[in-house]
């Protein structure tokens, strides 16, 4: 839920309290909290994940509406968001609309199979060192194309040799040998080593967030996005 519209909720709240009325609730999901760092820890922050995506499941989104006074407040005050979000670029996975989040709330770093690249390990620390952000949560999704022309094995043309040279070290003792014709299983089976592959690298190449990490600053989390029904499940 947007900060927005959780200001909303509690002033509703207060409200109904105020005037004697027992409020009752005929939604199917909780109502959100705010993604803001500075009200939310990053259990919370997970809950609030894990509820949002169910919001987006039962088709009882919050966030997506034209969210005027986020807009104006993040616009005066800068952006505090607690949780950022590594995930594949695929056009089937919009983060926020998934996890039912809105303006403000999420720190998203997006490229074809939700590797980590020096640029999107720097964001990183820098929502972290500038933002406030406290969670970090590794996005893979099932049915990943870049992932199925890794475990193809063959050379890609041009600048996407990148993407496929940045997922196989994590398909090393998952994947028997390249293949054309992988199993959907299989596939699935590459993808979650992926994001647990790719959390290990954010560790290894950035003092910064280990640091963080080790120091109970940061928490990195990785989860599975499948495509077929819109679920997230994180992996640990
Ligand atoms: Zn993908």
């Amino acid at each position: 839920m947007t900060i927005t519209t959780y200001t909303k909720a509690v002033g509703f709240i207060v409200a109904l309290a105020l005037s004697g009325c027992a409020a009752t609730s005929s939604s199917k999901s909780e109502p959100g909290k705010s993604l803001d760092s500075s009200g939310i820890s990053p259990r919370e922050a997970r809950a609030e994940l894990i509820a949002g995506n169910k919001r987006f499941l039962e088709g009882g989104m919050e966030a997506h509406a034209w969210q005027q006074s986020s807009v104006i407040k993040t616009g005066t005050y800068g952006q505090s968001p607690s949780v950022g979000i590594l995930a594949c670029a695929d056009s089937r996975i919009p983060v926020e609309i998934i996890f039912d989040q809105g303006v403000g709330d999420l720190f998203v770093v997006r490229v074809a199979g939700n590797i980590d690249t020096p640029q999107g390990n720097g964001t990183f620390e820098y929502g972290l060192k500038a933002l406030g952000v406290h969670t970090i949560v590794v996005l893979g999704h099932t049915k990943c194309g870049a992932v199925v022309a890794t475990i193809a094995g063959k050379p890609l043309p041009s600048n996407m040799g990148s993407l496929a040279s940045g997922i196989q070290p994590a398909l090393k003792g998952v994947l028997p040998a390249a293949t054309e014709t992988p199993s959907q299983e299989l596939i699935t089976t590459c993808c979650e080593a992926n994001v647990r592959y790719q959390m290990k690298k954010l560790r290894a190449d950035s003092a910064v967030l280990r640091d963080a990490e080790k120091a109970g600053e940061l928490v990195i989390l990785g989860a599975m996005y499948d495509v077929d029904n819109g679920r997230v499940t994180f992996l640990d």
